[in-house]
């Protein structure tokens, strides 16, 4: 009897990684997590996890990294992690290592663009809805956007945290936390922009705070634009800041406000909650994400 192939997944974070083998999310064969450390010790790590699938049909990689990365196969970088400031992983090469521990076909892109694919390829329902976007709001913004059943990919990628929104700064006094720009986006939104404003952590804000209504305005803002921009059909919101129960419902009213019946589309007017959705993969659409990837890389 033949084996079934089994799909390696890792899902590089800035601090901690999860690897997964898997044939799809419903037969999850084993999966880890250990935090990331030097690029080094940490891919030694995926190697040795994956080594126990090698013989037993581990048929391809996907490795979904954070970014910025190189994810043009023509240049001598590709596969790289680039200008990222975390300390000694800037240029780092993400996937020599894995090629040649396994000499398996390895399939590479932002964690951002695996998660949309996770939530694309795994949902029936999902697959139905392209332009599909997905972004995460966690420790930093981002966005990966599913065009014609492939995710978008130009001069690098998109990087949808980092546009720019009104900022009314009476009513938000806070400068914004990103290095390059202030307050854009994910400088005034992400997690860590919460967690500097109003002195505690996301998690810990309960339902009601100021914070909340804030927020979902600010997300609200970025997703009109992108709505206006691309017309996709869903939108998916994930990462950490999105776990907060009473953020989607707000983040939903605004977007409505915002368009102000302007976009001729019931699924905006009557049918919002179908619209705007957490992800239905949970924490999970990075890693099944890439393990899409690896699928991909060998069935098509
Ligand atoms: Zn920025």
């Amino acid at each position: 009897m033949t084996q079934p192939r089994l799909y390696g997944g890792i899902e590089g974070g800035g601090t901690k990684f999860v690897c997964m083998v898997a044939t799809d999310p419903e037969n999850i064969v084993n999966e880890i997590r250990f935090p990331t450390t030097t690029p080094a010790e940490t891919l030694e790590q995926a190697v040795s996890f994956f080594t126990q699938y090698a013989e037993k049909g581990l048929a391809a990689i996907g490795m979904a990294s954070f970014g910025p990365v190189d994810l043009d196969p023509a240049s001598s970088t590709f596969g790289y992690i680039t200008t990222t400031p975390k300390s000694g992983w800037a240029f780092s090469d993400t996937i020599s290592r894995l090629h040649q521990a396994f000499n398996l076909p390895v399939a590479f892109e932002l964690d951002v663009n695996a998660a949309a694919l996770g939530e694309y390829y795994w949902n029936i329902e999902n697959r139905l809805r392209d332009p599909l976007v997905y972004y995460t709001i966690g420790t930093g913004i981002g966005a990966g956007i599913i065009v014609h059943s492939k995710l978008v990919h130009g001069l690098v990628h998109p990087e949808a945290g980092h546009v720019r929104i009104p900022h009314d700064w009476s009513a938000d006094p806070y400068a914004g936390n990103c290095p390059y720009h202030g307050d854009c986006f994910e400088g005034l939104a992400c997690g860590p922009a919460l967690q500097a404003r109003w002195g505690q952590p996301g998690e810990e804000l309960p339902a009601g705070h100021p914070a909340w209504e804030l927020e979902a305005n600010y997300i609200a803002q970025a997703l009109n634009n992108t709505i206006c921009n691309l017309s996709p059909k869903r939108i998916v919101l994930g990462g950490g800041v999105m776990g907060n129960p009473g953020l989607l419902p707000l983040v939903q009213q605004k977007v409505q406000k915002l368009l102000n019946n302007y976009i001729h589309s019931p699924v905006i007017t009557e049918h919002i909650d179908q619209y705007i959705v957490l992800p239905s993969l949970g924490n999970h659409s990075g890693v099944l994400g890439a393990i899409a990837l690896a699928k991909l890389e060998v069935d098509g």
